[in-house]
């Protein structure tokens, strides 16, 4: 957790004093712990907000004025809040500048401008939110500011809009979701299609969420996404011979599935089909065995979670496959799987706490030797949704 008088300081070094007071306000990262490829084909995510995120230190100005500026990131500058538009050399401001942007389309007439200055723990572009968390801190800090309504599913959808429309990067909702949402010791089943959602709480007991960054940057996701969204809806075409009202693959049970996936021509799309239909149902039996707290069956639902991504679903890749293999060599882990979107980001394993050096250890050094590229281990808790801190 960020120090937050150092950051008062640097605040104010950079902004000047003033009379008005200095607000802070936190969002988390978040780690969907199962659930992957499931969001845009209507079916369940299990996403957990972490204890890590963004802060941001916000105080009122006399003038419309909106100042950005990150720890993280060198430029910074000022903005008339009244207008602001897209700009690629404004680079990560463009994600402030979104959320401003989205705020005016909801009729928001901002008092007067603001200072801010942004501070992240989490490492940019590897698949733990940071551009959600970013958003929904924005979004949920001036909304209290103006003194208006902070409905947290509301800032979600908003913070989304932002990041699909303003930003042009097409994401579900999860993400932001959870960043919003989230509460310590919890896991978030969540329904993508119709946001239905249940906290679960999350016992891990003598266990641990490890997670494993690769490094590895997410090369080819934009058009392999495309490509696993269009073979789903192709594959629902098919099915549609069999059930004429469907319109996703998560309105299948997985026994209606394999009833009627002859029908499905292409071995691949088939494949990519059954992956969702039962990566599905194992959140389902997830949701059951947390609530049980039967951790050694959610071990066994993320190592077959994984393994149906690999094989599958096709989306791992020689990273990923090289630090879920590493884990599962140590003794005192229950599962371990990717997390994210794949193609790179991280992965997320159960380890008992007694072994989690000796887990960093290994799987570190499996992984450099495997692929020449250096891990990052992050235990975690499971931290709250946004929030004002002080
Ligand atoms: P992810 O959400 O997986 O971390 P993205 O590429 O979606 O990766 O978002 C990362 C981008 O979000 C960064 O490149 C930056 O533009 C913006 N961002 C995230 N955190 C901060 C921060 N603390 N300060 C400024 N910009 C940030
Ligand atoms: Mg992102």
């Amino acid at each position: 957790m960020a120090n937050i008088q150092e950051l008062i300081e640097q605040f104010e070094s950079r902004y000047g004093a003033s009379q008005a007071e200095v607000a802070v306000f936190h969002a988390p990262g978040r780690v969907n712990l199962i659930g992957e490829h499931t969001d845009y084909n209507g079916g369940y995510v299990f996403p957990a907000a972490l204890t890590f995120g963004t802060t941001l230190l916000i105080r009122k100005r006399e003038d419309n004025q909106l100042g950005l500026a990150s720890t993280n990131f060198p430029a910074g500058k000022h903005i008339s809040i009244e207008q602001v538009s897209y700009d690629e050399a404004d680079d990560w401001m463009n994600y402030p500048k979104g959320i401003v942007n989205e705020l005016h389309q909801r009729g928001v007439v901002f008092s007067s401008g603001y200072d801010l200055l942004y501070h992240g723990e989490i490492p940019n572009g590897s698949g733990l939110s940071s551009s959600a968390s970013i958003e929904v801190v924005t979004a949920f800090a001036l909304l209290s500011m103006e003194g208006q309504e902070t409905n947290t599913v509301d800032i979600a959808l908003l913070s989304q809009k932002s990041e699909n429309e303003f930003n042009g990067v097409k994401c579900g909702i999860m993400d932001q979701f959870a960043v919003a949402n989230g509460k310590k010791d919890h896991a978030i089943l969540l329904m993508c299609d119709t946001l239905e959602y249940e906290l679960v709480p999350f016992q891990s007991g003598s266990y641990k969420l490890v997670i494993g960054n690769t490094n590895k940057r997410r090369g080819l996701v934009d058009s392999k996404y495309n490509e696993r969204r269009s073979q789903c809806e192709q594959a629902v075409a098919e099915l549609r011979a069999a059930y004429p009202e469907l319109t996703l693959l998560g309105q299948l049970t997985a026994e209606q599935f394999h009833e009627a996936k002859h029908l499905i021509q292409d071995d691949i799309v088939r494949s990519r089909a059954e992956h969702v239909v039962e990566e599905i149902a194992r959140v389902l039996q997830s949701n059951e065995a947390l609530r049980s707290n039967d951790l050694h069956k959610f071990g066994e639902l993320m190592n077959a979670s994984h393994d149906s991504l690999r094989n599958l679903y096709e989306v791992t890749g020689a990273e990923l496959d090289a630090m879920v293999d590493a884990a599962r060599q140590v003794e005192g882990v229950l599962g371990s799987r990717m997390t994210g979107a794949g193609f790179g980001g991280c992965t997320v394993s159960l380890v008992h706490e007694d072994q989690v050096e000796q887990f960093k250890q290994h799987v570190g050094e499996r992984y450099t030797a495997a692929t020449g590229l250096v891990a990052d281990f992050y235990v975690c808790n499971i931290g709250n949704g946004v929030e004002r801190l002080q």
